[in-house]
């Protein structure tokens, strides 16, 4: 290590990640707080993972996001895991300290409620329980977090059954394992409704339920942000429930770690999002 001041570098981890939108948020609050640094994507192999963690903080590395296939494989490779990341079984923040010691944190949870917060303010997760789609790396996050939050009972449902009851397994009885053809049962006074499913992506088939099942007081939720207005948010909105889409959960999770990387806690508002739809 150099002793002189490094203008302090961060990136995203993954395998691939020239799709990721992160390098293009970080750099938008960077221009806009007028900070010094940069923020880019690294595409490293599984078998690379190791050398690189150990070269980055050398190279002026102040920390990284982590995204698919790495989250779950950097808890191994860390030396501090909160409890929440350890939860979860995966990470997506990394803060290489000064002591050279790797932290590694998961804000995919906070960074979900974060924005139903932001988007719904008068949403009170205790007010019934949550139908929850999916049971895939995502999942973990949002049934940890609903948790959290006081979220009464979490129903779930996933193509491949075996995966929610793993999930049920790690997080308890809070959690009913539901077949995906009880879709009347799972909704019936949901109050909270979240696809954590891939359906719904550009190319792939729309999550379709049937619409006279929605209570219009239910706050609906997709994890897909591409699009932006999913088929399944589109049939929620005519059902009159109030509907809050993906992109803001990428863009609360990642605050925590540009705090951290380089000093200030950044806005997510209506400009952040522009910038990061600016793309398209
Ligand atoms: P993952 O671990 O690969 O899980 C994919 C999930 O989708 C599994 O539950 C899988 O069911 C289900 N699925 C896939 N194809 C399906 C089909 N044809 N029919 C029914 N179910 C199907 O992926 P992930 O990391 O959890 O991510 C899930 C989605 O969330 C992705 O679209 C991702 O982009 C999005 N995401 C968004 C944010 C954000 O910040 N907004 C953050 C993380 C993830 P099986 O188990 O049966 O395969």
């Amino acid at each position: 290590m150099t002793d002189h001041p490094r203008i302090p570098l961060a990136g995203v981890i993954g395998s691939p990640v020239a799709h990721s939108r992160s390098p293009l948020l970080h750099a938008y609050w960077l221009r806009r707080y007028r900070l010094k640094g940069h923020y880019i994507p690294m595409d490293i192999a599984q078998a690379d993972l190791r050398d690189a963690l150990q070269m980055l903080p050398k190279l002026g590395f102040v920390g990284a996001n982590v995204t698919i296939p790495h989250k779950e494989s950097v808890l191994a490779l860390a030396d501090i895991v909160t409890d929440r990341a350890a939860l979860i079984g995966a990470a997506n923040t990394l803060i290489f300290r000064k002591d050279g010691k790797i932290f590694a944190d998961n804000t995919d949870g906070s960074g979900f409620i974060a924005n139903l917060r932001q988007e719904a303010p008068h949403w009170i997760p205790a007010r019934g329980p949550a139908a929850v789609f999916g049971a895939g790396g995502a999942a973990r996050a949002i049934v940890a977090a609903l948790i959290e939050v006081g979220v009464p009972e979490i129903r779930i449902s996933n193509r491949t059954r075996s995966r929610a009851e793993a999930l049920r397994a790690d997080f308890g009885a809070k959690l009913v394992v539901m077949d995906w053809t009880q879709v009347p049962a799972m909704l019936d006074g949901a109050a909270t409704i979240v696809n954590t499913t891939s359906l719904g992506m550009s190319g792939k088939h729309d999550l379709i339920l049937p619409l006279d099942l929605l209570d219009p007081a239910a706050l609906v939720t997709d994890l897909v942000y591409t699009p932006l207005h999913t088929g399944f948010l589109q049939q929620a909105e005519e059902a009159g429930c109030t509907v809050v889409d993906g992109l803001g959960m990428l863009l609360h999770q990642a605050a925590p770690g540009f705090e951290r990387w380089f000093g200030v806690r950044p806005e997510v508002d209506a400009d952040t999002r522009a910038a990061v739809l600016l793309a398209e």
